[in-house]
C-alpha cells in the first residue's frame, strides 16, 4: 500500500489495529471525498496518540497551530460514525471543546489540509459544508453534538465576500460652465483653445500659460459694455477649474 503522509504534518503514528474494516483495511486516494472537522472534546494529551480504544483518526488539529498526522490517509479510520463515512471521509480531531470555535491557526490547517486533499484526491468535493466538508452530527443523523458549531470558522473562511457597495458615482466635474460677464469684445483663450461661441463678442486668436487674458476693446464705452450682458457656455477643459475674475466668476 502506498503511504500518503503530508509533510508540513507532525507525524505521530498510532495504532494501526484500530483502523480499516474486514475485507477493506485500505482505500485508496480516489475513495476520498471529502474532510471531516471533529471537535475532539480533549486536548493534545490524549489527541496525540491518534487512537483509543475503538477509535482513531487521521489528524489532529491543535491550538497551538501544530497539525498532527497519525496515519496514512490510505488507512480509514474510526472516527465519523460508520464503515461508510470512515472510508469516505478523511478525519480530523479538532483540539477544544464545544464553546471553542476553531482559532485561526486550526482554520489555516483545515484549509491546507483541504487543499492537499484535494490536489492529491481526484474525487474530493468542493470545500462547503455537505460537499467537501462533512460533520459527525450530520453523518449520523444527530447521534452526537460533535463538531458542535465549532467549524464554523473554516466554512466562513471560504465564503466569498460580498461586493463592497458600489460607491455613489463621483459628481463628473461639470466642464460646461456659464459665465456672465459684462463687457464685449473682449478675448478669452483657454490653453491653446478659442472659444467656440461668444454672443455679442469677437473671438480673437490668444495664447495663455494657464491665464485668462483679458482683452478690452470697448474700453472708451463702459456702458454699453455692461448692457451687453453676454452669457457663454464654455466647453472647459478638466484642468480649468478657476473662473478668472475677469469673467465675474461663475
Ligand atoms: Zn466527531
Amino acid at each position: 500500500m502506498a503511504e500518503t503522509w503530508l509533510p508540513w504534518c507532525q507525524k505521530r503514528p498510532g495504532d494501526r489495529s484500530r483502523t480499516g474494516y474486514l475485507l477493506k483495511s485500505t482505500r485508496s486516494l480516489a475513495e476520498i471525498r471529502y474532510q471531516v472537522n471533529h471537535s475532539a472534546e480533549g486536548w493534545e494529551t490524549y489527541l496525540r496518540a491518534g487512537s483509543a480504544p475503538g477509535a482513531s483518526w487521521t489528524f489532529s488539529n491543535l491550538q497551538g497551530g501544530k497539525m498532527y498526522q497519525h496515519f496514512p490517509l490510505e488507512l480509514p479510520t474510526w472516527t465519523s460514525g460508520g464503515r461508510r463515512q470512515n472510508i469516505d471521509g478523511c478525519a480530523a480531531e479538532t483540539e477544544g471543546v464545544a464553546g471553542q470555535p476553531m482559532n485561526a491557526a486550526q482554520v489555516a490547517n483545515a484549509r491546507r489540509l483541504y487543499s492537499d486533499l484535494n490536489r492529491l484526491c481526484p474525487n474530493m468535493r468542493i470545500p462547503l459544508l455537505g460537499e467537501g466538508f462533512r460533520e459527525h452530527g450530520e453523518l449520523t443523523n444527530g447521534y452526537t453534538a460533535c463538531p458542535s458549531g465549532r467549524i464554523q470558522p473554516l466554512y466562513d473562511s471560504y465564503k466569498v465576500a460580498p461586493p463592497a457597495p458600489e460607491p455613489p458615482p463621483q459628481e463628473e466635474e461639470d466642464v460646461t460652465r456659464y459665465i456672465s460677464f459684462r463687457g464685449h469684445r473682449e478675448v478669452y483663450a483657454l490653453a491653446g483653445g478659442t472659444l467656440e461661441h461668444v454672443p455679442n463678442g469677437t473671438i480673437m486668436n490668444a495664447q495663455v500659460d494657464g491665464k485668462w487674458p483679458v482683452e478690452q476693446h470697448d474700453k472708451n464705452d463702459p456702458d454699453a459694455a455692461k448692457r451687453r450682458t453676454a452669457r457663454m457656455l464654455l466647453n472647459l477643459p478638466s484642468h480649468f477649474n478657476t473662473v478668472p475674475e475677469a469673467l465675474g466668476g461663475l
